[in-house]
C-alpha cells in the first residue's frame, strides 16, 4: 500500500473529491460533499457498499433533534458531550468530542430533510453511560436497512460509486499535497483517478493482526467478529505521509462471545441481573460497566474464558431473542437445579462458585451494591434453575487512526494539517481518548456519522475553491 512520491502526476480524469470506503463514514462524506457541489467517487473494497454498519443495529446518538423534542427529552450537545468525557474520564480530545456531538443533531436532520431517510427514537431506558435517550434508528432498526438508504441517497445524488475495488496506491507530491489514487477493478484492472481533495473512511484496524500486535497487543489474540475490511489501510499510507496516529490502544470489543459457537450472545443476559464468573469460580468485577470495560478484565482472565451465570427468568426473557434460541437449540447454554449440580456440569470449583453465587443472591436480595460496585438494588435475586453459557473475548473494532482537527483534516507529526487531506469514523482518532473503557455506547456510529459529514463537507470546499470543475466520468 505505497504512497508515490510523484510531484507533477498527471491524471487521464480527475474529481473533486475521492471517498476511499463506504461504510457509515465514507457514504455520508459523499452525500455532505456532493450536497456542497462537488463530483464525488466513492471507492469501496467490497462488492457492496456498508462497512461495519450493516453487523450491527446502526442506532446513532445525537443530542437536541427535533425526535427528542417529539419525545419531551431536553437533551443539548454540552450534555452529550459531558457524558462522552465523564465515560473517558476526560482523556478524549475535548474541542472534537464537543465538535462530534454538535454535528451529530443537524447530521440526523439534514439525512431526514435532504435525503429522505426516516428515523425513529429509541424512548425505552437510556443506554448505559447516556444521561438522555439519544439513540435514533431506520424504522427496521438494522444497519442493513440504514445502508440501504443512503446507498439510495447517494445514487439519487449523482455520487459515483465503484465497489470491489480497494484503493491499494496513492499519490502525493513532496508537500503531501495529495493528487490521486490507484485502485484494483474486480477485473484485475488497476485504475488510477486524480483528485483535488482525498476523505480516508476505511474504517479501523482490528482485521489486522500485524497492527494489533503493534498497538494492541492485548487483543491480537481474541476472536476478531467484525468486518473484513477493516484492515487499517489508511495506516499504511498514514505512516509513509508522516500523518500523525491517535488513540491506536482504544478498542471496542465485548465480553460475550458464546465458546465455541462463535456467536455473541446478547446483552440482556448481563442487564437483567446475570454474572460471569471465570474458571476458578470467581467473579472478577462489574458486568454492567459498559461491556467494552469488562472485556479487558476478561482477557486477563484464565484461557481468557468466563461463564456467564442467570436464572430461568432472565432465560425466558432471552428466549424471544432468535440468536439465543439459536444458542440454546446449540447446546450452548447449560442448565441444572442446583448452584452445586451447575459448578459440577460446567466444570468450575464447587466452593468458590458456591460462594461467589451465594454473594450475588445476598446481595440481591438486602437490594445492596456488591463488591464490585454493581448495583444490585434492581435486581430480583436468583432463583433455580440456574443456567450458564460460556464466554470469552470478541473483538469488533479498534477506535483510535490518524489524529484529525475540527475539520477532519489529518495532523501531521511535526505539528500542521495536510493540506487536502481528511479522515473520519474509525480511519481517524474517534472520541474515545486512548482506553477500551472510554468508549461510550454508540460512540462509532455517531463518530462516522459526524465526521463524515464534516470531512465531506470540508473536502468539498476546499476542492470548490479555485479548482477547475471534475474532468471525468466512471466508466
Ligand atoms: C458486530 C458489530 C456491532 C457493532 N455495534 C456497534 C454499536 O452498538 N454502536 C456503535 O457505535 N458501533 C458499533 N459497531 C461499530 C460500528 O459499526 C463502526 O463504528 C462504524 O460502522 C464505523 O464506520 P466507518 O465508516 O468508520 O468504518 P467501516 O464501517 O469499517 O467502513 C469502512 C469501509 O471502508 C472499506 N475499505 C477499507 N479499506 C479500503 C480500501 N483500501 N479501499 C476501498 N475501501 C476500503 C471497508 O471495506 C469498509 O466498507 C459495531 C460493529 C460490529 C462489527
Amino acid at each position: 500500500m505505497p504512497v508515490n512520491f510523484v510531484d507533477d502526476k498527471k491524471f487521464e480524469a480527475t474529481a473533486h473529491v475521492i471517498v476511499v470506503g463506504a461504510g457509515l463514514c465514507g457514504l455520508i462524506a459523499a452525500l455532505a460533499a456532493r450536497d456542497a457541489g462537488a463530483d464525488v467517487l466513492l471507492v469501496e473494497r467490497e462488492d457492496n457498499v456498508g462497512g461495519a454498519i450493516q453487523m450491527g443495529r446502526g442506532l446513532i446518538p445525537a443530542a437536541g433533534t427535533s425526535y427528542q423534542r417529539d419525545a419531551g427529552i431536553a437533551d443539548s450537545p454540552g450534555q452529550f458531550a459531558a457524558d462522552m468525557q465523564r465515560k473517558s474520564k476526560g482523556s478524549s480530545d475535548v474541542r472534537l468530542t464537543l465538535g462530534v456531538a454538535t454535528a451529530a443533531a443537524p447530521a440526523i436532520e439534514w439525512l431526514a430533510d435532504d435525503h429522505e431517510l426516516v428515523w425513529r427514537l429509541e424512548v425505552g431506558r437510556p443506554q448505559s453511560g447516556h444521561s438522555r435517550q439519544r439513540l435514533h434508528g431506520v424504522p427496521e432498526r438494522s444497519g442493513v436497512a440504514l445502508v440501504r438508504r443512503l446507498e439510495e441517497a447517494a445514487r439519487r445524488a449523482g455520487i459515483a460509486i465503484v465497489t470491489g475495488s480497494q484503493v491499494l496506491d496513492l499519490y502525493a507530491d513532496r508537500s503531501g499535497r495529495v493528487s490521486g489514487v490507484m485502485f484494483r477493478r474486480p477485473s484485475g484492472m488497476r485504475q488510477e483517478f486524480g483528485c483535488h481533495t482525498l476523505v480516508l473512511a476505511t474504517g479501523g484496524f482490528a482485521a489486522n493482526t500485524g497492527f494489533l500486535r503493534r498497538y494492541i497487543p492485548e487483543v491480537a489474540g481474541a476472536q476478531y467478529v467484525g468486518h473484513r475490511g477493516s484492515a487499517g489501510d489508511a495506516l499504511y499510507w498514514a505512516t509513509q505521509l508522516g500523518a500523525a496516529l491517535k488513540n491506536t490502544s482504544a478498542y471496542f470489543a465485548r465480553a460475550a462471545l458464546a465458546v465455541p459457537y462463535w456467536q455473541l450472545t446478547s446483552r440482556l443476559l448481563i442487564e437483567e441481573g446475570g454474572v460471569q464468573v471465570n474458571l476458578k469460580g470467581e467473579r472478577f468485577g462489574n458486568e454492567v460497566e459498559a461491556s467494552t470495560d469488562f472485556a479487558p478484565l476478561l482477557i486477563a482472565q484464565p484461557q481468557g474464558l468466563a461463564w456467564t451465570v442467570y436464572d430461568e427468568r432472565i432465560h425466558s426473557e432471552a428466549m424471544l431473542l432468535d440468536d439465543y434460541r439459536e444458542l440454546f437449540d446449540a447446546g450452548a447454554v447449560r442448565h441444572a437445579g442446583s448452584i452445586e449440580a451447575l459448578a459440577a456440569l460446567i466444570g468450575v470449583p464447587v466452593t468458590e462458585f458456591g460462594q461467589t453465587i451465594e454473594h450475588v443472591i445476598n446481595c440481591q436480595r438486602s437490594r445492596e451494591v456488591d463488591l464490585f460496585g454493581r448495583d444490585m438494588t434492581h435486581a430480583a435475586a436468583f432463583g433455580t434453575p440456574l443456567y450458564a453459557v460460556c464466554v470469552t473475548t470478541a473483538l469488533i473494532n479498534t477506535l483510535g487512526g490518524l489524529s484529525i482537527d475540527t475539520r477532519a483534516r489529518v495532523l501531521r507529526t511535526e505539528g500542521g494539517v495536510f493540506p487536502n487531506l481528511y479522515a473520519g469514523g474509525h480511519a481517524s482518532s474517534g472520541v474515545t481518548g486512548p482506553h477500551a473503557w472510554g468508549y461510550l455506547p454508540g460512540s462509532g456510529w455517531l463518530s462516522a456519522l459526524s465526521l463524515g459529514r464534516i470531512a465531506g463537507h470540508s473536502a468539498a470546499e476546499q476542492a470548490l475553491a479555485g479548482q477547475s470543475g471534475a474532468d471525468w466520468a466512471v466508466k
